[in-house]
Order: structure tokens, then sequence, then C-alpha cells
């Protein structure tokens, strides 16, 4: 400590603290336990150029650490002057701040460690006869010498916080510490492919993989070929925004949101932002209480991350989130949809693509008519229905997707009660070879396939072609709707009608007519067509009541207001309808089949199982 600082003036409190003491301190932020010494190393390392990493360590890491590369290596006067705090190869003004593409740049890590372990480095730069190896005891540099040695680096860290015991007091027991490295080291591992890569814990190897020419390699090296099993490639670009890697296969989620991981540029990160627009998208493809698994990268320009959060810690900030998570969102969705089809595509056969590439109307358009041309009338061969008809799926029956022929007839004069409409042929997208056995339980319908059974649930199923077709119809803003002959009464709790009250317009704009009748009652005037008036009622107030809950604005976010409401609608249509027959049957599961996602309902409830025949016989 220079003498200037030690006369300081009487009263005064500030001192400027020995180098030792100050690089303890940034020790305590930098490093705080193991693993983030394993992690400064390995990431210099590969700042480095390596293309070989061997990480080992003894007792979680407090005992003993050691990081061995054959990177650039340095010469004797930066081997000196990496342990100075500050001394960075990789930073040179604050304007680089934004523009980092190593992983190190604060110059801290080396100081830090060597001021709380008794610190060993060999390393030796390309064009160099020998090496140097310089040993630091809790701060102090005790030796400096030369050695031979390959081009690279060696880092021994040994007794690590033995000199700061109340560092060492807040450690975990080793076998938390040695999962958090171990966990560490797989993922920097999963970063890098194309660097080898081997892990030893206590002398046993936990991992080795050569380098690897793509991810999925690595994945398998690291995680195993069966935790790559159910994981498929994802990928997708917008102006600036790369985003790929591997995510789970729709219905193959996990019991824990544990094994989903997240890379931004390169780095191992936690952001809820990231993983939340992932598991929102996966909701309706992977089952309810499950999460999907996956290894996800993001490039983004460095500036548009915040890098001045803690060094030591894997959360990070992004600047323009909004656009970051409706970008994921949007790829993972596009991605489980197009799996979701090849799977039903699957199911349905070969030879017969069940839904197309580019999504197509679920329903095909049926025509509105007159009741009075109704009785007589065919289209494509099919005999016509019987409006409201007691077929069993009445609403699906009623739904109504306006044609431009048709316009002039959308509006129902005159309050009838219920739409009049034809059906055209259904879309035969079931192969010839299924057989309808029949109806079980009240909601399963089975056919017998060329390859076993296929139970459809048939409220689940329902919800999702309700859902699907509303959410098109919405979004294409054609709502045909029916006016209630006799207008419904209902009223709701003051906070709840106050939320219906400021969205009437938005009820109205998804077909629900509601109109206030004096303090918290209201009246349904009409409804859209394929929404049963019976128990509409309580379908409006319970949506009133989610977006009360929820603080749904839909002004602000339309998408989120319109896909909530569609859910609703859905699953209260779908739980109101009674048992279908042969025909309707038939006719849902073509539906189902021909939907975006057919796997499951929007909140991720199946909505069918397959049993194949070689379960069924126990050979599988
Ligand atoms: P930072 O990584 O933030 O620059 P560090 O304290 O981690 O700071 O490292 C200081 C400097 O030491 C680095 O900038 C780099 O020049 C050098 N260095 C550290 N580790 C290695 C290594 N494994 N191979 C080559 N050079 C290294
Ligand atoms: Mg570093």
């Amino acid at each position: 400590v220079p003498e200037t600082f030690k006369e300081h003036r009487a009263g005064s409190k500030i001192r400027i603290l020995p180098d030792i003491v100050a690089s303890q301190i940034a020790a305590g932020e930098v490093v705080e336990r193991p693993v983030a010494v394993v992690k400064e190393l390995v990431e210099n390392s590969l700042d480095a150029g390596s293309h070989r990493i061997d990480v080992s360590f003894d007792d979680g890491g407090r005992k003993f650490i050691r990081v061995d590369d054959n990177g650039s290596g340095m010469c004797p006067d930066d081997a000196l002057l990496s342990l100075e705090r500050h001394a960075t190869s990789k930073l040179r003004d604050a304007s680089d701040l934004s523009q980092i593409h190593s992983f190190g740049f604060r110059g801290e890590a080396l100081p830090s460690i060597a001021s709380v372990s008794r610190f060993t480095m060999k390393t030796r730069a390309e064009g160099w006869t020998e090496g140097t190896e310089i040993f630091v005891d809790n701060g102090r540099i005790v030796s400096t010498k030369a050695v031979g040695m390959p081009r690279g680096t060696r880092i021994e860290v040994n007794q690590l916080f033995e000199s700061v015991p109340a560092r060492r007091k807040f450690l975990k027991s080793d076998r938390t510490e040695s999962a958090h490295i171990i966990l560490c080291c797989r993922l920097l591992a999963l970063a890098h492919p194309e660097v080898s890569f081997s892990l030893a814990e206590n002398g046993r190897l936990v991992f080795r993989s050569p380098a690897c020419k793509s991810l999925e390699e690595r994945v398998t090296e690291v995680f195993g070929r069966q935790w790559m099993e159910d994981l498929s490639p994802v990928c997708a670009d917008l102006e600036g925004l790369h985003f790929h890697g591997l995510l789970s296969r729709p219905g193959k989620g996990r019991t824990s949101r544990a094994e989903l991981f997240w890379f931004a540029n390169l780095r191992p990160v936690e952001n809820r932002t990231l993983s939340g627009s992932v598991i929102d998208a996966c909701k309706g493809f992977i089952a309810k209480g499950s999460f999907p698994a996956g290894i996800l990268f993001i490039d983004v320009d460095p500036a548009a991350i915040d890098v001045n959060v803690h060094p030591a810690k894997r959360e990070i900030r992004l600047r323009d989130e909004a656009r970051v998570r409706a970008f994921v969102t949007d790829a993972v969705l596009a991605n489980m949809e197009k799996l979701a089809r090849e799977n039903a595509a699957k199911i349905i056969g070969p030879g017969r693509s069940a839904v197309s590439e580019t999504p197509r109307p679920a329903i095909v358009p049926r025509i509105v008519r007159p009741a009075a041309l109704q009785s007589d009338a065919k289209v494509a061969g099919l005999p016509a229905k019987a409006p409201a008809a007691s077929s069993g799926f009445a609403p699906l029956q009623r739904k109504v997707i306006p044609t431009a022929a048709s316009r002039n007839s959308e509006s129902q004069s005159g309050g009838t009660p219920v739409s009049r409409e034809i059906h055209a042929a259904p879309s035969d997208n079931l192969p010839a070879r299924w057989r309808y056995i029949g109806f079980s339980h009240g909601s399963f319908i089975l056919f017998e396939t060329p390859d076993g059974i296929l139970v459809v649930n048939r409220v689940t199923a329902l919800i999702r072609i309700l859902y699907e077709d509303y959410m098109k119809s919405l979004s294409a803003g054609r709502i045909v709707t029916q006016a209630l002959l006799f207008p419904r009464l209902f009223s709701l709790r003051p906070s709840a009608a106050e939320a219906l009250e400021n969205n009437i317009e938005f009820f109205q704009a998804c077909g629900f007519g509601v109109e206030n009748f004096g303090a918290d009652s209201f009246r349904v005037t009409c409804l859209p067509v394929w929404f049963r008036d019976e128990g509409c009622e309580e379908f409006i107030r319970s949506a009133a009541e989610k977006i009360l809950e929820n603080g749904i604005r839909p002004d602000r976010d339309e998408n989120l207001a319109r896909d909530t409401f569609a859910r609703l609608a859905a699953i209260h249509a779908a739980r109101v309808e009674t048992p279908p027959d042969e025909e309707a049957a038939l006719d849902l599961a073509r539906r189902l089949f021909a939907c975006r996602n057919p796997l499951a309902d929007p909140k991720g409830n199946p909505t069918f199982v397959e049993l194949s025949k070689n379960k069924l016989t126990g050979k599988s």
C-alpha cells in the first residue's frame, strides 16, 4: 500500500484497500462458488480459441479444480499481467462494451480466483520455446519459473476459499457444488460442439466428447441418446435475430421445467421471457403439467443484451423483450404445428395427406340459405340437414362460414332463432380403411385402423376444432351471428359487470351481442351461429370474470384477448354438446385431423390415443 494512502487525515474514514483485499472482495462477486471458477476458466479457454478443453475437479471443487486447454497460451509478460486486476486482452475502451464477442472482458476472473486459492498457472504461447509457471498463494505471487510444455494453458485451483472462511461457510454440500459444476460444463460443451471436451470428478470421467459436427451429436454425447430422442430441430430468422436449437416434439414433454436450456450468443442464460415464450407456445402441444425440454440458441446483436448484469449469474436482460418474445413464440408455434400435422398425417396413413402444409380452413365452406330453400336443397350430393337437427352435433352443423356468394343471406333477418344452412361435402380425410367401432363412456369415439385402435376423446377433440374455427373467423373478422328470439337476462357481480361494460365492443366483435339492462344486469341479444343459446349467460359471465382476473385488455393485446375468449367459448360449447351419432362422430374425427394441431386441445389435453396392435398383443 503506497505510503500516501496510509497517512490519512484525522476524521477521514475512507481508505484505499490493499490490492489483495480488493481482489478478495471482488472475488466474492466474480467467484461466489466453485462452479463460477470453472465457468470463468473454461470461458477463458474458449476465448483463447482452444480446440480441446479438459476439466477436472475434486470434492465439489473446493479442494481442486483444473482446466487444461490447447488455446493461444500466454507469453511470460502476459502471464504475469493477466493476474493484475482489470488486465484484459479483450476490451480496449468503454465503447467496446456494447460490441463484446468474447466471454470475458472485465479482467477480473484470474486475479479474483488467485486471491482466494492456491493457484498455479502454466502457459505457453505459440513461438515460445518455453512456457511460464506462476504460483500464487491467496493473492501473493510466490514463484515464477520457466517450464517445458505444449502450447496452451493449464490452471489449477487448490483449496478454494481457504483464506476466506466466510465464503466457505456459504458453500453447499460437495454433491450440490458438484452438480452445479457438471451442469455448467455440459452447457458449455453444448454451446461449442466443435471443441473437444471432457469432464472428470474425483478422477472419474463424467463425460467426454470429441469435436462434433452437429448439435444433435453433441447433445447425444453429453446427455445421452435417450434424452436426444424426443427432440427435433427448430430454426427461424428475423432481422438480426437468429434462433435455432432442439426442442421437444409434440406430445413429448418432461415432468420438470429444468430441462429447457437457453443460450444467448452462446452463453448459457436464464431469462423468464425466453423460457416463458417457449412454454407458452408449447401449450396445447405438450400435455398439461409437463414442460418442453430443449437446447435453444438465440443470437442477437451484443448491444441488445445487457452485459452489465451480475458476472457470476446466468440471468440476462434483453432490450426489446416483447419483440424477442413474439419472435420466439411464433417460431416455436409454427414448428409445433408443422410437426403435429406430420404426426397426424402418419396416423391417417401414407398416401393420404390429412392436412396440407399451408393451413386451409378446417371447415368446408357452407352456404347460408333462406329457410324456404332448405327442404329440397342438395349440395355436392349430400342430403340437406334440418337446421338445429337432433343429429347430436347441432353446433358443428350449424356453423357458418360465409362465402362471397352467400353474403347477401348472411344476416339473420326476422329474428330467426337458428341459422339455416346446408352442408357441402365434408373433407374426406379419413382413410377408408378406418372402421367406426362405436362410442363409449359418453366420451370416446373408437375406430379400428390398420395399425390398431384409435380412441378419440370427443370433448377435447371438439374443443380443439371449435377453438381453431373460431380463432380463424375472429382473425378474418367474419363472425356470423344469430339473433335470439327471446333475449336472455343475467346479472354480474359489480366488478365483473364493470369488466363486461368496458369491453362490450370486444364481445360484440366476437359475435356476442350484449347490452346493459340497468345496474349490473345485462341481456344477450345475439350469438355466433355455432354457439348454443343454452347456458350462454354462464359463458359470458365466465368470460367477463376471466378478463377481470387476468387483466386482459382487448384494446392493447387483441390476440391474447381473442385467444382467451376462443378457448373459453370452445370449452363451454363442447361441454353442452350432446353425444354424437355415427355420422357426427366421423365428421368430428375428420375435422379433428384437418386441424392445425390435431394432437391436443388448447390446454394440452390429448385429443386421441392410439393403441397399436403390437401394444395390445403385448409385443412392444
Ligand atoms: P477477461 O477474460 O475478462 O479478460 P480474465 O481475468 O479472465 O479476464 O483473464 C485475463 C486475461 O488473461 C485474458 O484477457 C486473456 O488475455 C488471458 N487469459 C486468461 N486465460 C487464458 C487462457 N486459458 N488462454 C490464453 N489466455 C488467457
Ligand atoms: Mg475471463
